[in-house]
C-alpha cells in the first residue's frame, strides 16, 4: 500500500543514537529526551496549544537560539499526528514509521510513543531500503537536532513507494489485464509475491535475456543489472508464477512477444523452447 504522510519528521534517537536500537528492534517506539521538560508541562501546552510555558522552562537552562529549536523539538514531538511519517537512518538503511499519538513518559522522563505496526526498513514491495542506492539527499541529510522536518518529502516517498513501483504495476497488468479491477492492496500483495519469484529467476540467468543469441542486458546507476520478466502463459491461474512460466527478456524481445504476431508458445523440449514471432523461429533457452 502507498504511504500519503502529511509531514515527514527526522528522528535521532537518542543522544549520540543511543536508544536506535532499542527504540527499532525492541520496544518498536519513538523516543525524545529533553528530559529538563517535565511531560505533565508538555501535555498541558499540547492541550492549550501553546508552548510558552515550556520555553521558560527552557531558558533556566539553555540560551534563546537553543530554546526555541528545542521547543520546536517538543511540540512536534507532542502534537504530530498518526500521519506523520518518522525517519531515521540506522545499520545504512532508511527506516520509517508511523506512531500513536499516545504519549507516555519512562522512568528516567525521557518520553515515547508506540510505533504504528513496526519499524520497516523496505519499500513497500518489501525490498531494503539500502542507503547506498537512495537519493544522495537522503544519504547526507542527516542533521544533529533530535528531530527536524526532513526538507526532502519527495526523495522519501519515492524511496518507500518505489519509483519502479508504477512501471513493475503497468508491467504486471500488461500480462495479467483481468487484474487490472483488483484493489490496489491486494494487486501490491500480488506484485509483492511475483516480485520475489522473478528476482530469483532474474538472478538465475544474471539478468541475461534468454532468446538465444541475445543475453543482453544493461547496467543500471546503481550498479545492479536491468531484465524484465514476461509470463508466457498470460491468462493462466494462479500456479503459474514458475519457472517455465516465467522468462527473463531484454526489453526488445519482451515488447516484441507482446506486440509482434506471435504463434502459440510450444512445449518447452531439451531447455529449449520454440516461439514463432512474424513467422520466423525463436528459441528460448532455459539453464
Ligand atoms: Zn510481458
Ligand atoms: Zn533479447
Amino acid at each position: 500500500m502507498k504511504i500519503t504522510p502529511n509531514k515527514i519528521l527526522y528522528i535521532n534517537l537518542g543522544p549520540d543514537n543511543k536508544w536506535r536500537k532499542d527504540c527499532i528492534y525492541t520496544d518498536n517506539t519513538i523516543r525524545l529526551g529533553h528530559i529538563e521538560v517535565s511531560h505533565q508541562l508538555c501535555l498541558e501546552c499540547k492541550s492549550k496549544n501553546k508552548w510558552s510555558e515550556v520555553e521558560e522552562e527552557l531558558k533556566k537552562y539553555f540560551t534563546k537560539n537553543k530554546v526555541v529549536k528545542r521547543c520546536k523539538q517538543i511540540s512536534n514531538f507532542y502534537v504530530s499526528d498518526e500521519n506523520t511519517l518518522w525517519i531515521t537512518i540506522f545499520e545504512k538503511k532508511l527506516w520509517w514509521c508511523f506512531a500513536n499519538t499516545d504519549i507516555t513518559e519512562r522512568s528516567d522522563s525521557t518520553k515515547e510513543r508506540t510505533v504504528i505496526g513496526r519499524w520497516s526498513c523496505n519499500n513497500i514491495l518489501g525490498e531494503p531500503l539500502e542507503l547506498e542506492y537512495l537519493n544522495e539527499k537522503i544519504q547526507k541529510s542527516r542533521l544533529p537536532p533530535a528531530i527536524y522536518e526532513f526538507k526532502h518529502p519527495q526523495e522519501i516517498l519515492e524511496a518507500i513507494n518505489t519509483r519502479e513501483y508504477q512501471k513493475i504495476k503497468n508491467n504486471f497488468l500488461e500480462d495479467y489485464p483481468e487484474l487490472k479491477n483488483e484493489i490496489e492492496e491486494v494487486l501490491i500483495k500480488r506484485i509483492k509475491r511475483v516480485q520475489q519469484i522473478v528476482l530469483k529467476i532474474k538472478n538465475k540467468y544474471n539478468n541475461c535475456c534468454q532468446f538465444e543469441n541475445c543475453g543482453f542486458r544493461f547496467m543500471k546507476n546503481n550498479g545492479g543489472f536491468y531484465s524484465e520478466a514476461h509470463h508466457l502463459n498470460l491468462l493462466s491461474h494462479e500456479g503459474s508464477q514458475d519457472e517455465n512460466n516465467v522468462v527473463i527478456l531484454c526489453p526488445n524481445h519482451h515488447r516484441m512477444l507482446h506486440y509482434a504476431q506471435v504463434e502459440p508458445i510450444q512445449d518447452k523440449e531439451n531447455n529449449k523452447r520454440l516461439v514463432k514471432i512474424n513467422g520466423k523461429d525463436y528459441f528460448i533457452i532455459y539453464k
